[in-house]
């Protein structure tokens, strides 16, 4: 989608509260302990190219992404420092990796193989990190048979360069320590069965690093705290209290662009889920679910002006209706989500309505929004 540069409706980033976030996880890691900036999804959302580019200036000792076009994207803006796709990168694209510097995860022995050969008719070398499933059941080795093999294949392999061996928690954030528990001793089993020598070994995800102090981990795999945002937020339970405060970066701001008086009985939005009792005002905001502020979200209360107003009818593909208490004039500040996280609609907020987690709701916001940046 093209980004709407003629309408009234931003994603604002404020690149000082990501500065400080970075900053304030490079202070809290443990005597050599190092940083990756996961900026995997467009940074959440935020910006991937701006937001690397931050963490670059702060010391971040390399970016960890999802898929392989997300690291390139990262090579063309000049980022030099190490890159680590997290996902399944297809053995094929391998060369790909190589020649542009970029650390693929290998999730079994079988791609090893495979990558091999593409490889070698190249004759290029990969960077790789041996991804461990400890317990999240997504990808990596979890049988010693496969892993004690894998070893094997890479000792004396001039294709590969063993960067590093990771795993991933699932329940990190959880203040029930017994499933990450299991994780470490499964991670640390499988530690044990090494015979190449991997420059790094990682577990460390935000959650890890601000709620676990003392796992072994020679990178944080740092995510969501870039973006200021509490690793434990789940709606269904309260949230853990981070080592550090982390300030939310994002603010989703539009104006109004249509405002009238509507009558007894008339209604609003398809399926007229909205009808007036009485004579109502009625504004439009042009945001919708094309833009990721999905339907789930009728009801919730936007800022328009210094008024906390609901969202009436349902929301369409391009456009929402409010209903103000007040005649406002048409382009009034609406602030949909708020990056102040001591008010009603910042983004946990948000993400609580619609029984989700706040990752969703940043990840959602779609290309059509041009991100503004500034630094505060
Ligand atoms: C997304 C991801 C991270 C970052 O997680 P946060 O909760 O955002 O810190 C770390 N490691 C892996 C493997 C991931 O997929």
């Amino acid at each position: 989608m093209v980004p709407g540069y003629h309408r009234p409706a931003v994603v604002k980033v404020n690149l000082g509260a990501i500065r400080r976030n970075l900053e304030n996880e490079i202070k809290h890691l443990a005597p050599g302990q190092k940083m990756l900036a996961v900026v995997k999804a467009n940074a959440y959302g935020h910006g991937a190219v701006e937001v690397a580019k931050v963490a670059t200036e702060v010391g971040a000792a390399g970016f960890c992404v999802a898929i392989l076009d997300e690291a390139l994207q990262l090579r063309r803006a000049d980022i030099v420092k190490p890159i680590l796709v997290l996902g399944v990168v297809s053995p094929e694209y391998a060369p790909i990796a190589a020649v542009n510097d970029v650390s693929l995860t290998v999730p079994n022995l079988e791609w090893l193989k495979e990558a091999e050969k593409y490889l070698a008719k190249e004759n290029l070398q990969l960077k790789i990190h041996l991804g461990i499933d400890s317990g999240m059941g997504r990808i990596g080795f979890s049988e010693d048979e496969d892993f004690i093999a894998a070893n094997k294949f890479l000792e004396n392999n001039d294709h590969f360069f063993v960067e590093g061996m990771f795993a991933h928690f699932a329940s990190a954030d959880s203040a029930d320590e017994t499933y990450f528990k299991h994780q470490c001793e499964k991670f640390n089993h499988m530690k044990s069965l090494l015979t190449v020598k991997p420059k790094w070994i990682h577990v460390d995800n935000t959650a890890a690093s601000i709620f676990h102090e003392g796992i072994k981990s020679d990178l944080v795999r740092f995510g969501i705290g870039i973006y200021g945002l509490n690793p434990s937020s789940n709606p269904d339970s309260p949230d853990l209290n981070p080592a550090f405060k982390l300030e939310p970066a994002l603010s989703f701001e539009s104006e109004l662009t249509h405002v009238k008086t509507i009558h007894k009985g008339d209604g609003v939005g398809y399926g007229s889920t909205f009808v007036a009792d009485k004579d109502t005002i009625i504004g439009t905001v042009p945001v919708g679910y094309a833009d990721g502020w999905i339907r789930k979200f009728q009801g919730f209360k936007v800022k328009v002006g210094d008024k906390y107003c609901p969202i009436v009818g349902r929301i369409c593909m391009d456009q929402f209706m409010v209903k103000l208490p007040e005649k406002m004039p048409v382009g009034t500040k609406v602030v949909i989500i708020s990056n102040n996280p001591a008010d009603p609609n910042n983004i946990k907020a948000a993400a609580d309505y619609v029984d989700t987690i706040h990752y969703e709701v940043a990840c959602l916001l779609g290309d059509r929004l041009p991100r503004v940046y500034y630094e505060k």
